[in-house]
């Protein structure tokens, strides 16, 4: 076994879950044509070395917020070059996952290079957030919304509760400034229909870091001038 493979099965293991051998060689093949597109397109600056424990065990700490269901359908907002959507869904192969991102480019590296890894459950969308919250295809249809180092929590809750069906959440997947990006939100966040704001710290494994995992449940439509329009 390789050094990467003992290591993305082990901090997935860590994280109360376990992978078969594809999972692993389909995540492992993801993150090598990550590597070698990044050389001619600039993709994610995180060094190779650390692309298992920052890109996908950091993705797959959103896990431990998911809610308990099968064929949830869930959005990952600005998306880049795949994080967290793309390892979560290789971990929830009965998902169906919307892989969101106002590049064109990077929405088609990523659903691309997925569906040629074997992760065939997601689909890349190439549109602004503040329009699909307006398309009633996408708006309140999403079981769950997903969403890291995109935004700030107060403009980034906009972006992602539109799109919410009444009865899923919201995962932002924050850092170690989350309290002082939630403070003096709760009025807007209940506007558009969100219940309280819910912080759990994740370690990511094989790392001194931890992740701030922002929940908000969606409770009450939101009114239909949400997204204001920037
Ligand atoms: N989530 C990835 C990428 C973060 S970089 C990761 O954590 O590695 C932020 C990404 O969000 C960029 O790819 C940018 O194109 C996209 N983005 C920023 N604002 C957006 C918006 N309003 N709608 C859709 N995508 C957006």
């Amino acid at each position: 076994m390789t050094n990467e493979e003992k290591q993305l099965l082990t901090g997935v293991r860590e994280l109360g879950y376990e992978l078969s051998p594809t999972q692993v060689a389909s995540l492992l093949s993801y993150l090598e044509h990550l590597d070698i597109t990044n050389r001619s397109f600039n993709l994610t600056r995180i060094p190779r070395e650390d692309y298992v424990s920052l890109h996908v065990l950091d993705s797959l700490t959103a896990l431990t917020c998911l809610p308990d269901s099968d064929h949830l359908s869930l959005l990952d907002i600005g998306t880049g070059a795949g994080f967290p959507g793309v390892p979560l869904a290789a971990l929830l192969p009965s998902a169906k996952i919307t892989l969101l991102d106002s590049t064109a480019k990077k929405v088609r590296f990523a659903a691309d290079t997925a569906n040629s890894c074997g992760i065939t459950n997601c689909v890349g969308l190439h549109a602004r957030a503040e329009a699909l919250g307006h398309d009633p295809k996408h708006r309140e249809r999403y079981d769950v919304v997903t969403s890291r180092a995109v935004a700030a929590f107060s403009t980034l809750i906009e972006l992602m509760l539109p799109l919410v069906r009444v009865g899923g959440r919201v995962i932002a997947l924050k850092g170690a400034r989350a309290d002082e990006e939630l403070s003096g939100t709760e009025s807007l966040v209940s506007e558009l229909g969100g219940g309280p704001a819910e912080t759990r710290i994740v370690a990511i494994p094989g790392t001194d870091i931890h992740r701030q995992l922002v929940v908000v449940e969606k409770l009450r439509k939101t009114p239909g001038k949400y997204p204001r329009r920037k």
